[in-house]
């Protein structure tokens, strides 16, 4: 069940559900052109949970996997195209959900942009959190 100290998401057409347990380990925007194509966004906003809390609560037959890097993992519902994970194994302790699909307010808001670098030259960011970037997408760009 749904508490203080879980939250639940799903896909746009709902086939796909999930939750995932607080506290939330990082929140970050990414302007990897992986994520941007995926997404068909200009970046997408990722919040990393441990794998031991996560759970898909229905939908499992809908879910489609694909390898999109080396060491990445990218899942989406296969009726509506909702991207709902990326995993590492680089992190295999870690699944980054995207906090779009997340229902109410998590423990934290954005704290970073990483792949700054490679963001697209229309996208205009106006806060002042930390840009990271470089080969990892995590390194001070300054
Ligand atoms: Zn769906
Ligand atoms: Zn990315």
């Amino acid at each position: 069940m749904p508490g203080g100290d879980r939250r639940e998401g799903r896909c746009l057409c709902g086939a796909v559900g999930f939750e995932f347990a607080l506290p939330t380990l990082f929140c970050g925007h990414c302007h990897c052109s992986m994520c941007r194509r995926s997404h068909g966004a200009a970046y997408v906003t990722w919040v990393g949970v441990a794998r031991a809390g996560f759970r898909w609560l229905r939908g499992a037959d809908a879910l489609i996997r694909y390898p999109s890097s080396d060491h990445g993992t990218r899942s989406f519902c296969g009726r509506c195209g909702s991207s709902l994970l990326f995993e590492s194994t680089r992190r295999p302790e870690v699944v980054d959900v995207v906090l779009a699909n997340v229902e109410g307010r998590i423990d934290r808001p954005p704290q970073l942009h990483v792949h700054f670098d490679d963001r697209a030259d229309w996208t205009l960011v106006g806060d002042a959190l930390p840009r990271l970037g470089g080969p990892t997408g995590m390194e001070p760009l300054d």
